[in-house]
């Protein structure tokens, strides 16, 4: 079997989707994975009225809407993972997190006013899902959702599943930070994956994961954020206060075999914080590497194989951490 290897890059869900694909279909798959993020594009758009985000957003107080499998799934995992995260993940801050202007040209620190209005509006509890219909509601006027803490890792899953069908020998997805790998390389080398430097310029790393058929997943504060007045505002906010999370972080990475739930998961623990955000990856079973802001790396210690820190980088490994 002759061994093809491509390399492609779209811009698509507010991102550059990078794939690396090994295989005698390499061309026939990639196009098949380009084809499926703009479809999901389409439908979780936050930005457009006619995806079924929009239109939830838009009729989703006044009755049930009927969903796409995908859709409803996304909202139904989400539900789950804001249930074991004490709502620290809430894809029912859209109204919060457009007062910030978060991903748009208006970036803004929101009067106090105004985020205690909208943060009236926020709970998953106010997202009422029925399975059989696949119809979601909404028991509060004007709540809106944002599926940006977790649609990433979906559709990373949705490309593994499409490199499987298609029998691929190899292949590697990155779509903005959240990465998957799948098969074995040619050359058998292990798939390793850099931990981004959070101080530092993107493509500079404190470390890399070794990784097999695992998504790699980070939350940070350095990932999108504005300045106002010298102070930093970053794009994940805390369902609590209204604000962008305050915890002891720069950033969560994620290993797991499924990348929805590395996303869900690096999200909240992001703000949750190193401790209680440890506990919540512990429970879950999943790997994490936590940066913290005085420098300090935790990890998981199923990930102590795994994991290379660079030496002499000004980091170090906290002891708390079974290490
Ligand atoms: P991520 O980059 O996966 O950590 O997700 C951050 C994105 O998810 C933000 O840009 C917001 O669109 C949205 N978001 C921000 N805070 C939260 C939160 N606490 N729970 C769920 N989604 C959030
Ligand atoms: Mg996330």
């Amino acid at each position: 079997m002759s061994s093809e290897y491509l390399e492609s890059e779209i811009f698509c869900m507010g991102t550059n989707i990078i794939q690396r694909v090994y295989g005698f279909n390499a061309r026939k798959t990639i196009k098949e994975v380009e084809n499926e993020m703009k479809r999901l594009e389409a439908l979780m758009n936050f930005y457009k009225d006619s995806s079924e985000i929009g239109i939830l957003n838009s009729y989703g107080f006044e009755k049930e809407v009927k969903l796409s499998r995908d859709v409803f799934y996304i909202i139904k995992k989400a539900k789950y993972f804001s249930e074991i995260s004490q709502g620290a993940f809430d894809i029912s801050l859209a109204p919060v997190i457009e007062l910030w202007g978060v991903f748009t040209k208006h970036e803004r620190v929101p009067l106090e006013k105004e985020i205690k209005e909208k943060i009236s509006l926020v709970s998953y509890n106010n997202l009422i899902l029925n399975e059989g219909e696949n119809t979601v509601k909404f028991s509060k006027e004007n709540m809106k959702i944002d599926l940006g803490g977790i649609a990433k890792g979906y559709a990373a899953d949705r490309a593994t599943q499409i490199y499987k069908q298609n029998n691929v020998n190899a292949a590697f997805i990155n779509l903005g930070g959240n990465v998957m790998v799948f098969g074995e390389k040619p050359d058998n080398s292990d798939w390793s994956v850099g931990v981004q430097e959070p101080f530092k310029s993107r493509g500079e790393i404190i470390g890399v994961a070794n990784i097999t058929n695992e998504s790699v997943v980070t939350s940070g504060n350095y990932v999108r954020y504005f300045e106002d007045k010298g102070v930093k505002y970053h794009h994940i906010i805390d369902p609590r206060t209204g604000y962008p999370a305050d915890s002891n972080l720069m950033s969560v990475t994620v290993i797991s075999q499924n990348s929805m739930e590395g996303d869900a998961l690096s999200t909240a623990a992001f703000v949750l914080g190193d401790k209680e955000g440890m506990q919540l990856i512990k429970n879950y079973g999943a790997k994490a590497i936590f940066i913290t802001k005085d420098k300090k790396v935790k990890i998981t210690s199923n990930m102590r194989q795994d994991f290379y820190l660079i030496e002499d980088n000004g980091f170090e490994y906290c002891s708390e951490v079974g290490l």
